[in-house]
């Protein structure tokens, strides 16, 4: 039941990915694929996070590939089910609100508390940087992704297991503000993926681009074929009558995700437990369910790619509706925190100055 005639506003989703190139099947199970099954129940942002990338990566030569990477992702959301007509699509670097509520929700969180998110270390070490190197902004990336999610008041953030402790601080820093200055904000649910972390095809960690272990949903089928077959398995099966390990397999935990005949990989599972079938068979079957999936997105792809210049107008489009949605965020903010309140004084002062000498 409805309280009002009014009909009820959706609910709203924020998230998104860095522009750093193109999105795997990582991502898809991770993230993106609840993004499509969620955005016509929910009022759907996706951020192309530059500011983000720059948190590792400053300079020039970076923020030069932003406009290229850019094209690449959102041709990724598309192609994989993204309705551009009903889902937000904006570029971070675009909206100078997220600037703004980046540096109030900075003074809401303890450095202390940044140190202990888990992932930090992780992408400091992946960028190759010490203790010592740590950026300011790098320690500061979970709030700047709160000030992302919280510009929209999103309610729920789907994304995979790295993420969830990025969430966490959201919702802290939520908290504490609506604590000290009144309710603003929702405070963000977050949704893990149907897998929460899709291994590599080298089976050593998750699947990630700068480990080089991927598949990407753009690859070609000759592509998927080749990566595939020089996939990780149970490394102690030299032959194919020995019992192998179906757990923390990543040929298995890939049938899983997207091979939907569920009956051919039970049959694989127990044939493959007992020592009764070859890696070269999984593989081919393997190969064929993920060729399957992907080719509604490479017709997708070639569909979006001849109309050029689409993919941008779908970022100008969003990019321009979240400028209206931050704003409005923002107004809400100065006002709950007074901040606007200040200027307005000075202001009325100085304009009483102004009069009086008018006046003499
Ligand atoms: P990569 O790790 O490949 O370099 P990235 O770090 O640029 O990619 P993120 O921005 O960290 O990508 O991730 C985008 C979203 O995809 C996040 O929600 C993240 O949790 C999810 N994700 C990334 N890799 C995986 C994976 N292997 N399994 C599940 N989810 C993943
Ligand atoms: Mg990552």
């Amino acid at each position: 039941m409805r309280e009002s005639g009014k009909p009820q506003a959706k609910k709203r989703i924020l998230t998104g990915d860095r522009p750093t190139g193109r999105l795997h099947l990582g991502h898809y199970v991770g993230s993106l694929k609840s993004r499509v099954r969620l955005q016509h129940e929910y009022d759907t942002t996706l951020i192309v996070a530059d500011l983000h990338m720059l948190t590792t990566k400053p300079g020039r030569e970076a923020i030069e590939l932003i406009a290229e990477n850019a094209r690449g992702l959102v041709l990724d959301y598309l192609a994989a089910g993204i309705d551009p007509d009903i889902t937000t699509i904006y570029l971070q670097s675009a909206v100078r609100e997220t600037y703004e509520l980046n540096l109030v929700l900075e003074m809401l969180i303890t450095v202390n508390r940044l140190t202990r998110v888990p992932s930090i270390k992780d992408m400091a070490r992946a960028a190759n940087l010490s203790d010592e190197e740590m950026p300011f902004g790098l320690l500061g990336y979970p709030v700047l992704q709160a000030a992302d999610i919280l510009l929209p008041r999103a309610h729920l953030v789907p994304v995979g297991k790295d993420n969830e402790s990025h969430v966490e601080v959201t919702r802290e820093v939520a908290r504490r503000f609506n604590q000290l200055y009144g309710e603003v904000f929702p405070i963000p649910d977050v949704m893990i993926g149907e897998v929460p972390t899709l291994l590599g095809t080298d089976g050593q960690g998750k699947m990630s681009k700068s480990l080089g272990n991927t598949i990407y949903l753009s690859d070609d089928e000759a592509t998927v074929n080749r990566k595939i077959r020089g996939m990780y398995t149970d490394p102690k099966r030299v032959h194919a009558d020995i019992p192998g390990t179906v757990e923390g397999n990543p040929v298995f935990q890939y049938h899983d995700a997207f091979n939907p005949d569920v009956r051919q990989v039970g049959d694989f599972k127990k044939r493959y437990r007992e020592g009764k079938i070859g890696d070269v068979e999984i593989k081919d079957a393997l190969a064929k369910a993920i060729n399957n999936f992907l080719e509604p997105m490479r017709e997708r792809y070639r569909a979006y790619v001849a109309d050029a210049g689409f993919v941008d107008q779908v970022i100008m489009d969003g990019t321009e509706r979240m400028r209206g949605v931050a704003a409005e965020t923002m107004k809400e903010v100065k006002k709950a925190m007074g901040l606007s309140g200040s200027l307005n004084r000075i202001a009325r002062a100085a304009e009483r100055r102004r009069k009086r000498l008018e006046k003499n």
